[in-house]
């Protein structure tokens, strides 16, 4: 018997039913891309063929997700599938109350008006564009306590998403704890790369909070891929469920905000969830301005009941094996061609190191935006910004000059095969190939908030 026959991974599932793409030619994506002012947020879908703009709402339902959207109880009070995803969300994470939003926005919109006042300092393992946006809205200021290590594309430390406590230790010192509402700790931290943080540092940061009295919030939007990483890595649970571990994770903060849009498998959808009492009782306020009634926050029923469902399938190990397995298998083709990436490879995505692959272009050209651009008009691969554009400005009008400039090539749950993370390869090594004659772009309209959004370019010269 040949000993050195590899176990691979694979799908756990197979696919029922298929959504064709169109094949664009070069001249189509030049003209489409004009026309989207080069930001690919502004590109038509049916212009792109393999679309990595965002894991956000992009993920393909089960059988029984879309079964699920059948049992959807359409009543306007007290639907059947809003204490199905109650009961769902109290047995899986352990949070005691929950409040349904349309998605992760809206309940960073309620969650910030309600603990945040003016003056406030939220300290928070990297920045999130909603989150900041919400805590700088009620009038908070956030200050990143994230690990040096996260800033630092090359550098392979497993837990970038750590939180280094004696930056948070100087906060509470200079402010005092009662300026901080909050410690905003996300789970595989987005904008580092996805980047876990270890249960050992979460732990540290819970008995460090305790002691000053400060709330953690998760944004948990990515919890499972986080556990996987820590199954992975860490000491002490390479034998545990992702299921055990995304529960122990939750029972060391406070509340959560979700996007379930991304870990919960759902096209659509969010929460809020609290241990607070006082807490809950002023967000079931605040979500019938905002969102709708505490019941069905925004979503209809069955948006509910796919969430429920999504929530149970997105702890399963075999699950979240095969799609971080899928990222991995991406961010190795890359290496191969030299392609310069963020490391470690994250849970959601690769992050290809724009400052590394397009040295000649300063940052205030934008060359993640750039890149972006070069990737769709080279193959119909659709990726997105995350630098200097998606950073925006100071509350004093300045532009924020981030240490990282990537370009992310965002990988929906459930949606490609190994064949097309081979083309997406390839065509990131075609660009690189001729990287040195791209140059970079100017900014012609910027929006006011989220400019990364709607933000238009033309090419320099
Ligand atoms: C997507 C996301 C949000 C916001 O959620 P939406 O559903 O897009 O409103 C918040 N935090 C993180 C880390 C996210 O990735």
């Amino acid at each position: 018997m040949p000993k050195n026959i590899k176990h691979s991974w694979a799908e756990p599932y197979k696919m029922k039913m298929v959504e064709l793409l169109k094949m664009t030619t070069p001249a189509q994506r030049k003209r489409a891309l004009q026309e989207a002012g080069y930001n690919t947020f502004l590109l038509r879908s049916e212009d792109v063929y393999i679309d990595l703009l965002t894991d956000s709402g992009t993920s393909a339902m089960s059988d029984r997700q879309w079964a699920g959207m059948m049992l959807g109880d359409e009543a306007y009070a007290g639907s059947r599938n809003f204490y199905n995803l109650e009961k769902t969300v109290k047995e899986v994470y352990g949070y005691k109350y929950l409040v349904p939003t349309h998605q992760g926005r809206g309940a960073e919109n309620i969650l910030s008006k309600i603990l945040i006042k003016k003056g406030d300092i939220i300290p928070g393992n990297m920045y999130f564009t909603t989150t900041r946006l919400h805590q700088e809205l009620s009038g908070g200021k956030f200050e990143d306590i994230i690990i040096d290590e996260a800033h630092d594309p090359d550098n392979e430390f497993p837990f970038k998403g750590n939180v280094d406590l004696n930056k948070l230790e100087k906060l509470i010192k200079k402010y005092g704890a009662k300026k901080i509402p909050y410690v905003s700790i996300a789970t595989s931290v987005n904008m580092a790369g996805g980047q876990p943080i270890s249960m050992k540092n979460l732990k540290e940061l819970r008995a460090l909070t305790k002691k000053h009295g400060i709330r953690i919030i998760h944004d948990m939007t990515r919890v499972a891929e986080n556990a996987y990483f820590i199954q992975q890595k860490e000491k002490g649970y390479e034998s545990k469920p992702v299921k055990e571990i995304v529960k122990e994770i939750c029972s060391l903060t406070d509340g959560a905000t979700m996007s379930a849009k991304k870990d919960a498998l759902v096209n659509i959808g969010g929460f809020l969830a609290v241990n607070d009492w006082d807490v809950f009782e002023e967000a079931r306020n605040l979500v019938v301005v905002y969102e709708g009634l505490h019941t069905y926050g925004g979503l209809a029923g069955r948006d509910m009941e796919a969430m429920a469902i999504g929530i149970h399938e997105s702890i399963s190990d075999d699950h979240i094996r095969a799609r971080v397995g899928q990222v991995i298998y991406l961010g190795n083709q890359m290496m191969n061609y030299g392609v310069p990436i963020v490391h470690p490879i994250g849970g959601h995505g690769i992050f290809v190191d724009a400052k590394k692959f397009l040295p000649h272009i300063p940052q205030d050209h934008f060359p993640a935006q750039t890149l972006a651009a070069e990737v769709y008009q080279d193959s119909g691969v659709r990726t997105m910004e995350r630098g200097i554009v998606s950073a925006g400005r100071k509350p004093n009008g300045e532009n924020y000059h981030p240490k990282l400039e990537l370009a992310r090539f965002t990988i929906p749950r459930r949606v490609y095969t190994q064949a097309h993370m081979d083309v997406i390869a390839e065509s990131a090594a075609r660009v690189y190939e001729r990287r040195k004659q791209i140059k970079g772009l100017k900014m012609v309209y910027e929006p006011r908030y989220l400019r990364f959004f709607q933000a238009r370019f033309e090419k320099l010269k």
